[in-house]
C-alpha cells in the first residue's frame, strides 16, 4: 500500500461532560459544537476535526466503530498503528482509553480493542496460528532531581532523560509489592533489573530490550495484564493523580499471525512442506499521554515546574512529527520526522508514520475554568491534523 495513499492520521475530539465537581463550583460549559458536523467553537476560535464525540457531537459509542477497528483491521494485514489520547489532567483521558483499574474504565477503548481482537481471532483460527502478547510500560521523569538548580538542571536532564518503568514487570514475576491493596507500595524500580533500552533493528523496528511481554491466550488474561498494570501505576507513587499527569502510559499489543499456505496441486504427490508458511507481525500502541497542561498550572513548586516542562518536550515532540506526518505537502517533499527529539517518539517510531495508522484523541473539559487549557489541546490536536 502506498503511504500517501490517503492520509495516516486521524484527529478525533472527545468532549466529556462536566463532572460533579466542576457543576459544584458553578461551572458553566463554553465549548459548544455545530450540529451535524465534526466543528467546535470556544469563545471566537472554531476548530473542526475528522471526528468530535459528546456534547452534542456524535455519541462517544461510536468512537472505537469509526476510529479504532480500522486500526484493528489492519493488524491482521500487517500494519502497525497508535491511539493516543492527549488532554489536560482531568479531561477524561484514562476514561477514553480505559487504562484506569477501576470499573468507570471498562468501556473505554482498550476493552473494546480487546474484545474486536478475540473475536476476530476465534473466527480466522482455523486458517491460521495466532500469537498474542502485550507489555504496558509507564514513561516518566525521574523523581531524584529535586534539589537542583535551573542551569544544573537543564544540563542533567540531558544526562538522566526520562525513564520508562515496566508495568508488567512485578506481575509477571508473580506478583511482588505493587499488589499490595493499601495504594501506598511506593515501588518504583525493581530492584536488579537492568534499565529498558530502545534499540531499532536494520530494517526500522523499534523493540525495548529488557521490556516483559506476556504471551495471552484469552480475552480474560489480556483484561487482567491491562488492570493489573493499571494498578501498578497507580500505586508506583504515593500521589496517584501526580504520577498519572507526570506520565505517558503505553499498553501494547502485538498480534502475529502464521498463516499456512495451502496446495492448489490436484495431485497428492506434492508434498505440504514446500508451500511454506506466511508469517505476519504487527503491534498497536495505545497511549494514555501525560497531561498536556502548562506547569504553572501544575504547581507553585519548583519541582513540578521541571517537570512539566519536561514532560511537554514528548508531547511537544509527538506535535512536531504527527504534524510532519499529516501534512501531505511535506511528505511529498521527503521532510524530515524528528523522532529522535524526545524518548516518547522514538518509541512510538516504527508505528507512526510509513504504513501505519495513528489516531489522536484530543480530551477536553467543557467547563469554563478549563477554558485556557481546553484552547492549548484544541490548537495542539488541530496542528495534528
Ligand atoms: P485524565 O486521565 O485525563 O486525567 P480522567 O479519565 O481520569 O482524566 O477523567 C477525569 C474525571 O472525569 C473522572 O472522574 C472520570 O470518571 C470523568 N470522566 C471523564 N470522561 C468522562 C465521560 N466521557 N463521561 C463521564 N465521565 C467522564
Ligand atoms: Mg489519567
Amino acid at each position: 500500500m502506498e503511504p500517501s495513499e490517503n492520509c495516516s492520521v486521524k484527529v478525533a475530539l472527545h468532549i466529556r461532560p462536566l463532572i460533579a465537581d466542576e457543576r459544584q463550583q458553578g461551572c458553566i460549559e463554553c465549548v459548544s459544537v455545530t450540529p451535524g458536523k465534526p466543528q467546535v467553537q470556544i469563545g471566537s476560535h472554531s476548530f473542526t476535526f475528522d471526528h468530535v464525540y459528546g456534547n452534542g457531537g456524535s455519541p462517544s459509542v461510536d468512537m472505537f466503530e469509526e476510529c479504532v477497528a480500522p486500526l484493528v483491521d489492519g493488524l491482521f494485514l500487517g500494519y502497525n498503528a497508535t491511539v493516543l489520547a492527549y488532554g489536560q489532567t482531568g479531561s477524561g483521558k484514562t476514561y477514553t482509553m480505559g487504562t484506569g483499574y477501576n470499573d468507570n474504565c471498562r468501556s473505554g477503548l482498550i476493552p473494546q480493542v480487546m474484545s474486536a481482537l478475540f473475536n476476530k481471532v476465534e473466527t480466522l483460527k482455523h486458517q491460521t496460528e495466532f500469537q498474542l502478547r502485550v507489555s504496558f510500560i509507564e514513561e516518566m521523569f525521574p523523581r531524584t532531581l529535586i534539589l537542583v538548580g535551573d542551569l544544573i538542571m537543564h544540563l542533567i536532564l540531558k544526562i538522566l532523560k526520562e525513564e520508562v518503568r515496566d508495568l508488567l514487570d512485578a506481575v509477571s514475576l508473580g506478583k511482588s509489592d505493587t499488589s499490595n491493596s493499601n495504594g501506598h507500595s511506593g515501588k518504583i524500580t525493581v530492584p536488579g533489573k537492568s534499565p529498558i533500552q530502545i534499540r531499532e533493528t536494520a530494517n526500522g523496528i523499534i523493540t525495548l530490550a529488557g521490556i516483559t511481554e506476556i504471551a495471552v491466550s484469552t480475552l480474560h488474561e489480556m483484561s487482567a495484564y491491562l488492570e493489573q498494570g493499571s494498578l501498578s501505576r497507580a500505586t508506583g507513587s504515593t500521589n496517584m493523580n501526580n504520577q498519572s499527569s507526570r506520565s505517558h502510559a503505553i499498553f501494547t499489543i502485538t498480534l502475529e499471525q502464521m498463516h499456512k499456505l495451502h496446495s492448489v496441486s490436484t495431485t497428492n504427490d506434492s508434498s505440504d512442506e514446500d508451500m511454506g508458511e506466511e508469517y505476519l507481525s504487527a503491534k498497536l500502541h495505545l497511549v494514555d499521554l501525560a497531561g498536556s497542561e502548562r506547569a504553572k498550572r501544575t504547581g507553585s513548586d519548583g519541582v513540578r515546574l521541571k517537570e512539566g516542562i519536561h514532560i511537554n518536550k514528548g508531547l511537544l515532540a509527538l506535535g512536531n512529527v504527527i504534524s510532519a506526518l499529516g501534512d501531505e505537502k511535506k511528505r511529498k517533499e521527503g521532510v524530515h520526522v524528528p523522532y529522535r527529539d524526545s524518548k516518547l517518539t522514538r518509541l512510538l517510531q516504527d508505528s507512526l508514520g510509513g504504513n501505519s495508522k495513528t489516531v489522536m484523541i484530543a480530551c477536553i473539559s467543557p467547563a469554563d475554568v478549563n477554558a485556557e487549557e481546553t484552547l492549548n489541546t484544541l490548537k495542539y490536536a488541530n496542528r495534528a491534523r
